[in-house]
């Protein structure tokens, strides 16, 4: 994209060359350098933008504000906190496109994935507009004559919401309109590396909002300071933080959160593997494994990281495998033809290489790839490595598109290795058989949060709980009864009778 065309897309989205990284508050323009962050195309290494840093008393007036909206928020009725999201998914449908490009220019997923993340926001829009409804508290038969009991929910307050980069709109949505339809407000902590696609998303939330009179239900403070995203995890007045990212930070907020008794919400890193089984349609399996594994340039927590193929199969698939991976054209994420697109940093480039050193160093063999390509911009080679399960780096994520390949023998076997690493995301099993799917479906079987059949580790729809268990941190987002982590719940007992009455049939007569 050239520089005109950025700048285009920018000024449709309106964000300027110079922004305030502190909303519904705006800060004045950065005049030294410590004051911004540079955000940088992926794909050339340009500057996209430069954004002002959340002064750190700043921060305590964002709070404060969002605390005194959420005065208001919380009286007004659900069905029409659900109706003012359902007006935010007109506005980003109307700006769908601009949006997705945003995504690819600043993070490098394809233009696909990009418009698809945006998608994925509608939808939990829509979600959350019907959920606005359906905030149920249940009645229950009083063991006490004359007595009424019954719980409801009520919202919690002002709602932390810390995201990672790659998917640098679609997790705040999950998280905050759902959060929004039950009552709260919720302040929001980017990736500093997609500060420009946050800005973007605070912009039309909160011009629609205050089109119709609110103001300050979502905020952000744009920061690369983890002292000041610490401030925000320690702080008492935010009684949930919903952090997604890496499991070592994750696990560094969760802590600090208990500490102080807070409530954390921890989608963390993934380890995912595919089971290919010796009856398993291959038509079905190598276009999952290889979107799994390449797909965002492996950037995904969903991402496809193992793949557990029964012996009998190994060969047979491995040859599809690598005239299926030499296939993907590799390039600009804006180009329509681009099936992979950059890694997002330097960093995640050197991951990659430290990764494949290691997995050779250990005894791997590299079946396909295994190259850092060379620049502009931080592009690498899918790869695909022959490894062991329990080797130190294939029980590590590394974010890349590396997938490891081990052979098994039988599906005891491989469901023993799907469960032996220390993250428990999402999984898959590719098999005609019946008896294979439940068994791998069964309490013995997989033990992640996300379970298929005949269906890759990526790309998960809204309504069905997202999350995993072990070191992905147990939480749940986008679904089901998800909305209940961002309520408390109250549980009401009235006598309406005219005499005192103990539970358990005490007596205390005076
Ligand atoms: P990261 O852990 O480096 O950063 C995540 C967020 O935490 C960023 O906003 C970062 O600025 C912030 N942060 C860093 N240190 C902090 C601190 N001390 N206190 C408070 N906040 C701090 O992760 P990343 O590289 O941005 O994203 C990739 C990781 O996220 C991968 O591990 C991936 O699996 C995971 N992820 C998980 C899910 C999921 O739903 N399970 C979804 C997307 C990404």
């Amino acid at each position: 994209m050239s520089n005109r065309q950025t700048l285009t897309l920018l000024k449709t989205l309106g964000i300027g060359t110079l922004n305030a990284g502190v909303w519904p508050e705006s800060t004045a323009a950065p005049t030294k350098n410590s004051d911004h962050l540079d955000s940088f195309n992926p794909a050339n290494g340009d500057l996209i933008g430069r954004v002002s840093l959340c002064p750190d008393d700043a921060y305590d007036t964002l709070i404060t504000n969002s605390l005194f909206a959420f005065q208001t928020w919380r009286n007004v009725p659900a069905p029409r906190r659900g109706e003012l999201v359902r007006l935010i998914a007109e506005r980003l449908r109307a700006h769908k496109d601009a949006l997705g490009s945003l995504i690819s220019l600043e993070m490098g997923k394809i233009k696909s994935e990009g418009d698809g993340e945006i998608q994925e926001m509608i939808d939990i829009a829509d979600f959350a507009v019907g959920q606005s409804r359906m905030l149920y508290g249940k009645t229950m038969h009083s063991e006490r004559p004359q007595h009424r009991m019954y719980e409801q929910w009520h919202p919690l307050g002002v709602i932390g919401v810390i995201t990672a980069f790659n998917f640098p709109m679609a997790v705040w949505a999950w998280n905050a309109f759902i959060a929004a339809i039950a009552g709260n407000t919720i302040v929001w902590k980017p990736s500093p590396k997609t500060p420009l696609c946050a800005i973007a998303i605070q912009k039309i939330c909160e011009d629609v909002m205050t089109e119709h009179g609110y103001s300050g239900i979502f905020s952000l403070f744009v920061t690369d300071s983890n002292t000041l995203a610490e401030r925000c995890v320690s702080d008492p007045r935010l009684p949930l933080i919903s952090f997604t990212g890496s499991t070592p930070v994750g696990r560094h907020v969760a802590g600090i959160v208990a500490r102080r008794l807070g409530k954390s919400l921890l989608e963390l890193g993934g380890n995912n593997a595919v089971i290919v089984d010796e009856s398993a349609d291959l038509n079905l399996a190598v276009p999952a494994i290889v979107f799994g594994a390449v797909g965002t340039a492996g950037q995904r927590c969903t991402t496809t990281r193992r793949l557990l193929v029964h012996a009998s199969r190994h060969e047979e698939l491995i040859t599809q495998l690598i005239h299926a991976y030499k296939q993907v054209r590799i390039g600009d994420p804006l180009d329509p033809n681009t099936l992979m697109g950059p890694l997002c940093d330097h960093a995640a480039v050197e991951n990659y290489r430290h990764a494949l050193q290691e997995a050779v160093a250990a005894g791997g063999t590299i079946l396909y790839g295994g190259h850092v390509l060379p620049g502009p911009g931080y592009f690498v080679e899918p790869t695909l490595v022959h490894a062991e399960n329990h080797w130190p780096v294939v029980q590590h994520e590394t974010f890349a598109p590396i997938l490891y390949v081990m052979p098994y023998q039988d599906l005891d076997e491989a469901i023993a290795l799907n469960n032996s690493v220390p993250q428990g995301l999402s999984s898959a099993l590719f098999t005609t058989r019946l008896q294979y799917a439940e068994q791998f479906l069964s309490a013995t079987g997989s033990d992640c949060g996300i379970a298929n059949v005949n269906i890759g580790t990526s790309g998960a729809e809204v309504g069905g709980a997202f999350g995993g268990e072990k070191d992905t941190g147990g939480g749940r987002e986008a679904g089901s009864d998800v909305w209940q982590a961002y309520m408390r719940r109250q549980t009401n007992t009235i006598n309406w009778g005219s005499k005192p009455m103990l539970a358990q049939g005490i007596q205390f007569d005076l």
